[in-house]
């Protein structure tokens, strides 16, 4: 690269990151190369950077030295922060007049709460920026080789939730129309279903998607340890039992198209040169 960020961000005239502000910035998925160039800036420039588990420790090593680093995510599964505490903690620090990072995997405001944290600051009178991420279900979708949509396959696209509570720990199946949701598109995407999988394969196949539907788990997408496992909905159970605890599921016949578009297995030894 011959120009630096600082030159960069004056060419496209990227916003300063003021102090006593709040930025909501989204990381991606995984790969660290997938962050925009305004969440780089941003990571350069913060005070604070709050950040979720999934979060690449070689993105946070680019930050200034002597940044506050505060983990707000999830340990083995247990929450350390509660939400309203983490709320909380980005009004006050920018009150302080820090410039806050709150650093989310994929994007803020897809499944992440991100639109929960916004709604705080804007009932606290906090300034703040969103900056969009790639989200786990369309960009696990490509590194996957599976076209989000395709004129052969599906021409609309559901995103939904694959859990029902509060907290990812509360199980049941997700309170969705089932018979709404069968019909809605030819595709659907869960986030946080995997633990869910069996109860919605059956809500699905009750509602008439068929059971041989395809269906692919994208397990740590595009992350170096992405796992990718195409089933059908009526393995759908035994297949999530075998993935990646992150996860995406996809159902639709566009999964097929991954075994022509597979690029990364093919790419993969050119991308990591050992
Ligand atoms: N805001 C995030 C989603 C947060 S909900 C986004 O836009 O991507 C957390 C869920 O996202 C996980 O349970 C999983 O379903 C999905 N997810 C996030 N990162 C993922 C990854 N690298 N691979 C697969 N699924 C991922």
């Amino acid at each position: 690269m011959d120009r630096n960020l600082a030159d960069i961000a004056s060419a496209l005239n990227l916003p300063d990151f003021k102090p006593g502000w709040v930025w909501l910035v989204g990381a991606g998925p995984g790969d660290p190369g997938l962050i925009t160039l305004l969440g780089l800036s941003a990571i350069r420039q913060a005070d604070f950077i709050v950040y979720d588990a999934l979060i690449e420790e070689s993105l946070l090593a680019l930050a200034r030295p002597g940044v506050g680093l505060i983990f707000a995510g999830k340990r083995a599964g247990v929450r350390t922060c509660r939400q309203e505490d983490i709320s909380a903690l980005l009004a006050d620090l920018a009150r302080e007049g820090h410039r806050v990072l709150r650093l989310k995997g994929g994007d803020p405001f897809v499944f992440g709460r991100g639109g929960e944290e916004a709604q705080e600051l804007a009932r606290s009178a906090i300034p703040f920026r969103v900056v969009p991420g790639i989200t786990a279900g369309i960009g696990g979708l490509a590194y996957a080789g599976i076209p989000l949509t395709h004129r052969d396959t599906n021409a609309s696209v559901t995103f939904l939730t694959g859990h029902s509570g509060a907290t990812s720990a509360e199980g049941g199946l997700p309170q969705h129309d089932w018979q709404a949701v069968a019909k809605a598109s030819p595709t659907l995407v869960f986030y946080m279903a995997r633990k869910q999988a069996g109860p919605i394969a059956q809500a699905l196949m009750a509602a008439g998607r068929a059971a041989d539907e395809p269906v692919a788990i994208l397990g740590n997408a595009t992350r170096a340890d992405q796992q990718t496992i195409i089933t059908d909905l009526a393995g759908l159970a035994d297949a999530a039992a075998r993935s990646p605890e992150i996860a995406i599921i996809v159902v639709g016949k566009n999964v097929l198209l991954r075994a022509e578009l597979d690029w990364l297995a093919r790419a993969a030894p050119a991308l990591n040169p050992s």
